[in-house]
């Protein structure tokens, strides 16, 4: 996603048009491409508008050059569109720490379930996973399965249909065994449109197990609706982060992590695989580094 702005900044520092030129196609194909990655139209503008307002009201330092120090203004108003200075809180800073996922069906919160469980285990935490997905038959399998592979015990009752119940009893358990990061995965049943229903499920578990942090996974591609996911979401749970997956797959990424970015909900993590390993801490600020090289 966004890969032809890492030309447009080389073509830019290396190009031999004049610099009012060359500003002037570098913003050209900076709008292009947000535009291409669905980052809303009118976000674009204000920041392509907030970029020419600072070239005209400000001035290169002299150490440095002044190629340079209009990618700088670039690099700072794009890490401000996708979420600005906030550095997401990783690190629980209490144990035991239990976070719940919601999402809806197939955006990836079960093998999201595993990746987060993998990397707690690789930072030294006694990590539990429970299987509370009874509405999808291969979801608590597919949790064993990726416990196994990466050594993390997983809780899951085969054939019940009570999700609470499971995740309540899966939780107790993992407390009594001295656990120190439990992470419940969901049943994500509802389609999108079914907001309403997913948050009110949310509700029901949230309260059986008063998780100590409710994360929302949502996936790349439902581009701009991701806002009015993310609001709601953010409104409804107040110690909710959110997690964007599959952020390697769609020229759509950029819609839904600029959407959610403007709701100021906290983007945690950002998905950008199918392996265990493809999960990263959603920083804005090295986002923007590696789209712009
Ligand atoms: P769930 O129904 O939300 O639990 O979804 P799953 O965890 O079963 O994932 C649905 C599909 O998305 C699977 O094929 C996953 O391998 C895939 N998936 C999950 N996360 C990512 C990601 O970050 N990138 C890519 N490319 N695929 C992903």
């Amino acid at each position: 996603m966004l890969d032809n702005l890492r030309d447009a900044v080389r073509k830019f520092l290396t190009g031999s048009s004049s610099y009012d030129k060359a500003v002037e196609d570098f913003i050209k194909e900076l709008q292009k491409s947000l535009i291409s990655a669905d980052v809303n139209v009118k976000l674009v503008f204000s920041l392509t508008n907030k970029i020419k307002e600072r070239l005209k009201n400000e001035k290169p330092p002299t150490y440095i050059e002044r190629r340079e120090w209009f990618i700088k203004i670039v690099y700072d108003e794009l890490s401000n569109l996708f979420g600005g200075d906030k550095e997401p809180k990783v690190i629980p800073d209490k144990i035991p720490y239990v976070i719940m996922l919601v999402g809806v069906q197939g955006t990836g919160k079960t093998t999201t379930a595993g990746k987060l469980a993998y990397f707690y285990k690789k930072k030294g935490f006694k990590v539990g996973l429970v299987g509370a997905d009874v509405y999808r038959p291969a979801a608590l399998e597919q949790l064993q399965q990726l416990g196994q592979q990466i050594g993390v015990p997983v809780y899951g009752e085969p054939g019940e249909k009570d999700a609470v119940g499971i995740a309540k009893r899966g939780v107790e358990k993992f407390l009594s065994e001295k656990m120190e990061i439990i992470i419940v995965d969901t049943a994500g049943r509802h389609g999108y449109g079914e907001e309403a229903a997913l948050l009110e499920e949310m509700k029901n578990i949230y309260e059986a197990i008063k998780p100590d942090e409710v994360t929302l996974v949502i996936d790349a591609s439902i581009g701009q609706k991701a806002y009015d996911l993310a609001s709601k979401f953010n409104q409804a749970s107040k110690i909710g982060t959110i997690i964007i997956t599959k952020m390697d797959g769609t020229a759509k990424g950029g819609g839904a992590l600029s959407a959610v970015a403007a709701t100021g909900a906290t983007i945690k993590f950002i998905g950008t695989g199918e392996k265990i390993d493809e999960l990263e801490v959603f920083n804005p600020r090295r986002f923007v580094a590696r789209i712009l090289g």
